[in-house]
């Protein structure tokens, strides 16, 4: 049987298999010797052999790809075991050998569907295995990441003026080589800082006539990519967008609304608060908009 072919194999017919492989091994138990030895494996023989069949189950009312995973992972590791305890069984000669080795048999098998199934949900979430495409993140790579962006434009009057993908109606814009969209250009550098990777500056030059007046969008994608070719994905994000006028609160939703398709995450992981600067200095001035954005990235 081929990888492909395993992976095909329905996830009630993997359940009931698990299922029965973990009865199968506690009848086995059942009819190993009273020493203390055969003692220690029958505990550990049927806690990892029922660990299979519970976190196979688990695994299918798993909420996210990753909690899929996950579980997935659990019944590799704990039908690598029943295997080690089984192969025991046999080298110790506790039973006969004719007896243990079908299961034993059975366990590779099922641990050779498990591993296949893990590996095709990460090619089908569009992520690299492990093996086949380094992480950018220096090994081991970390559960979660954080990463912080800080962006300032000019004011200037007659130009527009475009904060989160939303262009506000005002007498002044960004001067900037692309849209000046602070909030996407602070977002793009707070998950290039996550991933130790550059910045906006270095990744899209302002020198760069392929960038001028470019929507700032694209600048987002290409850190969202980063981000899902290092193997993660968005926590939440807080973002600050700091401007005297006009104000951001009716336009909160439509940012919000932006950044979530963007980044490929919920609403409710991005979060935005306005803030004036107290007429202090050019931000206060109405001269100036900034934004500062921390960023949660979870390994996926
Ligand atoms: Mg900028």
């Amino acid at each position: 049987m081929d990888e492909d072919s395993k992976v095909e194999m329905s996830p009630q017919v993997m359940m009931a298999r698990t299922k029965e492989f973990s009865l199968r091994v506690m009848r086995l138990c059942e009819a190993l010797p009273g020493s203390p030895e055969a003692w220690s494996i029958r505990k550990q023989l049927c806690r990892c052999a029922s660990s299979v069949a519970a976190n196979y189950r688990a695994a299918q009312r798993g909420r996210s790809k990753r909690e899929f995973t996950a579980k997935l992972g659990i019944v590799e590791e704990e039908a690598d075991e029943s295997a080690y305890w089984l192969e025991t069984v046999i080298e110790t000669e506790m039973l006969p050998e004719q007896r243990v080795r079908p299961l034993l048999e059975e366990c590779h098998e099922l641990l050779a569907i498990v591993v296949a199934s893990i590996k095709s949900a990460r090619r089908s979430a569009g992520k690299p295995s492990p093996s086949s495409k380094p992480s950018a993140i220096r090994h081991p790579p970390s559960a979660m990441l954080i990463g912080h962006g800080f962006d300032l434009h000019r004011l200037e009057p007659g130009l527009p003026l475009t904060v989160g993908g939303v262009k506000l109606e005002h007498d002044r814009g960004c001067a900037a080589h692309s849209d000046g969209d602070v909030v996407y250009h602070a977002v793009t550098d707070a998950i290039l800082g996550a991933l130790g990777q550059d910045d906006i500056g270095q990744l899209f030059p302002d020198n760069d006539p392929k960038w001028k007046g470019a929507e700032s969008r694209v600048f987002v994608e290409e850190a969202v990519k980063r981000m899902g070719d290092a193997g993660y994905t968005i926590g939440n994000l807080d973002i600050t967008v700091i401007l005297e006028r006009p104000n951001l609160g009716l336009h909160k939703a439509s940012i919000k609304q932006n950044l979530a398709g963007l980044l490929g995450c919920d609403l409710s992981q991005v979060n935005i608060k306005g803030k004036t600067h107290e007429r202090v200095g050019a931000l206060g001035e109405n001269k100036a908009i900034a934004c500062h954005v921390v960023v949660l990235l979870i390994r996926d």
